[in-house]
């Protein structure tokens, strides 16, 4: 189903300022990590079983050192003391910080939990561990291994259209399977929907029509993708569109009955 382009256009300019904000943000974070990573990686707490590290458990002393350099960044002075405290009001689910404050924290904890999906990588952490029982099969499921985030972002590859999920939140990848829903595991072809906008060529929305969970699926055979978490926001229209096409089939199925 195509999407109208006026519905799903962002307004260019502001895209603009917030790609160079983002981007500076993005370096400083990476700066973080080469000079800090091999400490904390170290450092790192690491379960038995998945999620190795659920992005809750992540050390604050590092979520807090990386969000002070974000902030020095955006020019925003605060006490240590003060993010501790909205680090943990955060994690408690309360959320009273400014957008900007809520998103450079969100880069901070995606910093530190990236060094997670680091680790996984070189320990070779199985996404596919012999220790998993067949329910818990990462293959069918878009739940990450590593930090355990449900990830929403899935890449085909070349040359067969094998699916990867990406994580936007520690990076971690994992295959899985190709066809069907990870959320609910329906294998009908005919209640999965797309859902694309000419806007974003190459990405499309796949919708279970069983459960109302959706993916974003990047065709690597058709757009080449550097960045995933900026892919992931730059293309948040599709996921509204998605919302509101679900929320429109509830309305039309509540009508019917
Ligand atoms: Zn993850
Ligand atoms: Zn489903």
């Amino acid at each position: 189903m195509e999407l109208s382009k006026s519905k799903t256009a962002i307004a260019g300019e502001a895209e603009n300022q917030f790609y160079k904000m983002y981007k500076l943000l993005q370096k400083e974070v990476e700066q973080w990590q080469q000079e800090r990573g091999s400490y904390w990686l170290e450092a790192l707490p690491w379960g038995k079983k998945p999620p190795y590290l659920p992005l809750m458990d992540l050390p604050e002393a590092a979520i807090i050192e990386v969000w002070q350099r974000l902030n020095l960044i955006a020019e925003v002075q605060i006490p240590d003391a003060e993010l501790r405290k909205l680090w943990k009001q955060f994690r408690d689910g309360q959320i009273v910080m400014n957008p900007e404050m809520i998103s450079r924290l969100q880069m901070s904890i995606s910093g530190v939990a990236q060094l997670a999906g680091k680790k996984a990588k070189m320990q070779g952490v199985p996404a596919l561990d012999r220790g998993y029982i067949a329910s818990d099969d990462p293959t069918a499921s878009s739940i990450c291994p590593v930090c355990g985030e449900a990830a929403t972002l899935a890449v085909l590859s070349q040359p067969h259209g094998h699916r990867t999920m990406y994580c936007t939140s520690c990076s971690f990848e994992w295959t899985v399977k190709r066809v069907g829903c990870l959320h609910c595991g329906s294998e009908d072809a005919k209640q999965q929907m797309y859902l694309k906008s000419e806007e974003f060529p190459g990405i499309e929305m796949a919708v279970c029509q069983v459960c109302g969970h959706y993916l974003k699926e990047i065709d690597s055979r058709m757009v080449s993708v550097q960045d995933y978490l900026w892919e992931e926001m730059r293309t948040l229209p599709l996921n509204f569109a998605a919302e509101r096409w679900l929320a429109e089939q509830a309305k039309k199925n509540n009508q019917m009955h």
